[in-house]
């Protein structure tokens, strides 16, 4: 006999149609937002961040239709790749998973993620560029996005605005990534206008390099605090997880587990 138990899992991850009602309501707040910039309804994917949420979670969402997941660490979220790869068989989902990487990129980890990821949203250097496409297979090249830091955070990862021409023309060469666009983290800012100023110099860029590269399309920017506003500017990915999975508990005495 156990004295205590001691559950460290959050109300919401307990119950699984918490979760089913967070997410519909997160695709409520996407098309409400889309409607009411008059922008194409479909034209912004939802990417649900499941860092730190177990496979079972996945699951859940993937049988509501949900296909696009992110992930930060790339030790669990091959755990769940492949249970997930697993479940397929036995049990198949409505629609495949497309899984994309938007943590930082170690390099030794850059064969992990060419092998099981098919977007990466964080590449900030020539080098991880040149392993991501050394790992990846020929017959289906990585979606790839560069990472910027328009705020000159340091400490941050992302490449400052000026070097954008010479690393989109370096992955535009490399034959096994595609270059489809831009990504970024900004600053936390509580006003709508604020959060909108980034967003907005974040497409302004991609707007001022798109006659050179055709498909590099893409904005993956908006997180649960600030989607609204990553939208109104533009937004064709948001990365969204705790408006869908609930708080997450802080990622620090790792190892155990
Ligand atoms: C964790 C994370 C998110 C999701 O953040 P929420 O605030 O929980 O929506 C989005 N993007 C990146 C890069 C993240 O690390």
């Amino acid at each position: 006999m156990i004295a205590k138990t001691h559950s460290t899992r959050s109300p919401a991850q307990k119950n699984g149609s918490d979760s089913t009602c967070r997410y519909k309501r997160t695709l409520d707040r996407i098309r409400d937002q889309v409607q009411c910039c008059k922008r194409p309804e479909g034209s912004v994917r939802l990417i649900a961040v499941s860092k730190q949420h177990p496979a079972k979670a996945v699951v859940e969402l993937a049988r509501l239709g949900q296909t696009d997941f992110g992930e930060n660490y790339v030790q669990e979220s091959l755990e769940k790749i492949q249970s997930m790869k697993a479940l397929r068989a036995s049990d198949p989902l409505p629609l495949p998973i497309c899984w994309h990487f938007i943590g930082n990129i170690q390099s030794r980890k850059c064969r992990d993620i060419a092998e099981n990821f098919d977007w990466v949203h964080t590449i900030d250097n020539p080098k991880i560029a040149k392993r991501l496409n050394s790992f990846r297979d020929q017959s289906a090249s990585l979606q790839s996005l560069i990472q910027v830091n328009l705020q000159n955070e340091p400490g941050k990862a992302g490449i400052q605005a000026d070097e954008l021409t010479d690393l989109a023309e370096l992955i535009d060469s490399l034959p096994n990534l595609e270059f489809r666009g831009l990504m970024i983290i900004p600053r936390p800012e509580s006003s709508f206008d604020l959060q909108r100023k980034v967003f907005r110099e974040l497409r302004e860029l991609l707007e001022s390099h798109q006659s050179h590269y055709p498909n590099m399309n893409q904005l993956s920017m908006g997180m649960t605090n600030d989607m609204e506003a990553a939208i109104h500017e533009g937004a064709t990915m948001v990365r969204v997880g705790t408006s869908i999975f609930g708080p997450r508990t802080p990622k620090n005495q790792s190892g155990i587990q």
